[in-house]
């Protein structure tokens, strides 16, 4: 059995010498290449011939009974978008860009700032300056170069957001302020796309997935409207652990994984909260609104609405 071989593998990790651990690395690639072949012949549909190195960079995946070569396959053929590349995009991106998604899509305006690098780890001093899609692009390229990334160096807006985010699977948002948050969960709903929030504010985190398509919350259904321009201080007036981030965009890149897996449980209905001082996480249920003005049978949205951003907000 397959699942044998990782522990006895890690096993011999600690006892043995470099060149018997070259030798047990070897045997290790050709047992997974040899499971690869004959889930190959179970799995109906698996139509995707890995590399040597696919198998090797994707082994851990794919001796998990959950995931297996069909899994992977799914990862390599999905398409992810995430609207931001700051502290929460940054983690989102990497560790997506590391499953092997094999299309992700990241749209920011902003350029690499030097107060950005306590948390947007995706970024480096030498990038100051430079367009942070194309940091984050760098950055995945030499990562993984199974995955291609679509840089989009500009702002979405009521007249592009819909068509940008038609091409994907699953949606991220990782952005900073509320116009852009209920933007993006308007063009979701109308896309038809599973959307993966993640928000951040002084020590405290929240994650959830919306799917008002299906009978589930939408983000209107949490929180109907915008709040009043500069009700709400932003991560630039109020301070962030910058680690907070790390935490909140793998969670949305966990999520995103089981979505296009289609295993375990959705966080969908649901709100995640992470309070980094109490270390205490909470998963509290999200009703859906009957009569949210979205995604309820009454729904009185039907188009894309521009909300105008409050000027003090600034990005996380
Ligand atoms: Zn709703």
């Amino acid at each position: 059995m397959i699942h044998l071989v990782e522990p006895l593998f890690e096993g011999y990790i600690i006892y043995c010498n470099e060149f018997a651990l070259r030798r047990r690395r070897t045997g290790y690639r050709r047992l997974i290449n040899r499971y690869i072949k004959d889930r190959n012949k179970k799995e109906e549909g698996l139509e995707m011939d890995f590399s040597e190195e696919q198998i090797e960079r994707y082994s851990r995946h794919i001796i998990l009974p959950e995931v297996g070569g069909k899994g992977q396959e799914k990862l390599l053929n999905a398409k992810v978008f995430i609207l931001g590349a700051g502290g929460l995009g940054s983690p989102a991106l990497m560790y997506l860009a590391a499953a092997g998604v094999g299309t992700i899509g990241v749209a920011d305006a902003d350029v690499v700032d030097l107060s950005n690098l306590q948390r947007q780890i995706i970024h480096n001093n030498s990038r100051i300056g430079q367009a942070k899609v194309e940091s984050a692009k760098q950055t995945i390229n030499e990562m993984n170069p199974d995955v291609k990334v679509n840089a989009i160096n500009e702002r979405l807006t009521v007249d592009n957001i819909q068509e940008v985010l038609r091409d994907y699977d699953v949606v991220l948002d990782g952005s900073d302020n509320f116009p852009t948050r209920f933007l993006m969960n308007d063009a979701a709903y109308f896309e038809n796309k599973p959307l993966i929030s993640g928000s951040m504010f002084r020590f405290e985190g929240q994650v959830a997935t919306f799917k008002g398509n299906e009978g589930l919350p939408c983000y209107r259904c949490l929180y109907p409207e915008p709040p009043p321009k500069g009700m709400v201080p932003s991560c630039g007036e109020a301070g962030v652990l910058g680690a907070l981030a790390g935490v909140i965009g793998v969670l949305q890149a966990v999520e995103a994984i089981k979505e296009i897996l289609g295993v375990g449980d959705s966080l969908a209905g649901y709100l995640m909260l992470f309070d980094s001082l109490k270390m205490s996480f909470r998963k509290v249920r999200v009703m859906k609104d009957p009569e949210c003005a979205l995604c309820s049978p009454t729904a009185t949205i039907k188009e894309l609405t521009a909300y105008e951003e409050a000027v003090c907000e600034l990005r996380f």
